[in-house]
């Protein structure tokens, strides 16, 4: 069972990233380190919801 999340920019917010989760083994919130357009850097982007 795979589930979808966002994954939002903790920056500006912006939804940059769709991506799915293994709820087996990503228990936690998802957290890394992606490019984003809006702040034009790379910024620590989570899993929305
Ligand atoms: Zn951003």
């Amino acid at each position: 069972m795979r589930e979808k999340v966002i994954l939002v920019c903790t920056k500006c917010l912006s939804r940059n990233y769709t991506t799915t989760k293994n709820r087996q083994t990503q228990k936690k919130r998802i957290e890394v380190n992606k490019y984003c357009p809006r702040c034009n850097q790379h910024t620590l982007h989570k899993e929305s919801k």
